[in-house]
C-alpha cells in the first residue's frame, strides 16, 4: 500500500521508517523493510501489524543500518495479514528483495511454471512470484537487476508499483509502474522512489514523475528511467508545491 526507497548516505532505516510513517494514512495491515547492511548483507524484517511493532522488533534486534534500502506497508489482498505474507519477500537464493503494491493477476499461472521449475514459496501472496521470477531472471538473463525487472514485469498483468534490491547491487535500487503510482525524489548524493511524494517529502521537495510501464534505477547520485525494454525515456522534473 505505501512504498519507500532509499540511497545514499544517510541511515537508510530513518529514512524508510519516517517514509512509512507519513503514508500511514492510507492504512495497512503490515509493515517491512529490507536494507543492505555496511557490511554488503542484505536483510530484512517485516511484521504484521503497526509501525510500532516493526519498529520495536528493529530496536530489539539492533539491526546494522544500511545506505541502501526500500520499505512497505501492506494492504493485503492475497493470502493474509501475518508475518510471513509481509513485505519484502525474496529471490529462490535470498539475494534480492522485492515489494509491492497492487495486484498481479496472473499470478496462479506463473507460480505454476515456477513450480513446475522446482521453486517453492513461503507466502501466500502474489508478490512473492515476481520476487522468484527476478531471481530467475536475473540469474539467466544479462544486464543486471534493472533489465531483469524490466523482463519481469512484461510478464505480468494487473496493476504493480515493485521495487528491488540486490545484495550484489549495494547502492542501487530499482522500480517499476503499470496502473499504480512511483514518483522519483531527488536529493544531493542521494535520492528516493515513494509511492506518493510524502514518502520523501522531508527530505527533498524535487521530484520526478515516472509514466506507465516503465522502469527506474537510482542510486546516490543518478537517475535512469527507461521502458520495460531498457530504451531510455525523458523524465519531467518538477518541484513539489505540496504543504506537508
Ligand atoms: N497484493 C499484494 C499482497 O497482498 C500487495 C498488496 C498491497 O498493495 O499492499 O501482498
Amino acid at each position: 500500500c505505501g512504498i519507500v526507497g532509499y540511497v545514499g548516505n544517510n541511515s537508510s532505516l530513518d529514512v524508510l521508517m519516517g517514509g512509512l510513517g507519513r503514508l500511514e494514512y492510507r492504512g495497512y495491515d503490515s509493515a517491512g523493510v529490507a536494507i543492505i547492511t555496511e557490511s554488503g548483507e542484505l536483510v530484512t524484517r517485516k511484521r504484521a501489524g503497526k509501525l510500532a511493532v516493526l519498529a520495536a522488533d528493529l530496536e530489539a534486534s539492533a539491526l546494522t543500518d544500511g545506505r541502501t534500502g526500500i520499505g512497505h506497508t501492506r494492504w493485503a489482498t492475497h493470502g493474509g495479514p501475518t508475518d510471513v505474507n509481509a513485505h519484502p519477500h525474496l529471490s529462490a537464493d535470498g539475494r534480492i528483495a522485492l515489494i509491492h503494491n497492487g495486484i498481479i493477476e496472473n499470478f496462479a499461472g506463473l507460480r505454476d511454471e515456477l513450480l513446475a521449475d522446482g521453486y517453492t514459496f513461503e507466502s501466500e501472496t502474489d508478490t512473492e512470484v515476481a520476487a522468484k521470477l527476478l531471481g530467475r531472471e536475473y540469474l539467466e538473463g544479462e544486464g543486471g537487476l534493472a533489465a531483469a525487472l524490466g523482463r519481469v514485469v512484461a510478464r505480468l498483468e494487473g496493476a504493480f508499483t515493485l521495487l528491488a534490491l540486490h545484495q550484489d547491487e549495494p547502492g542501487v535500487v530499482v522500480g517499476a509502474r503499470r496502473n499504480s503510482p512511483l514518483v522519483i525524489g531527488l536529493g544531493d548524493g542521494e535520492n528516493f522512489l515513494g509511492s506518493d511524494v510524502a514518502a520523501f517529502i522531508e527530505h527533498t521537495r524535487r521530484a520526478m514523475e515516472i509514466g506507465q510501464d516503465q522502469i527506474v534505477t537510482i542510486t546516490p547520485d543518478s537517475v535512469s528511467v527507461t521502458d520495460f525494454a531498457g530504451n531510455g525515456v525523458e523524465a519531467h522534473e518538477y518541484e513539489v508545491s505540496w504543504d506537508a
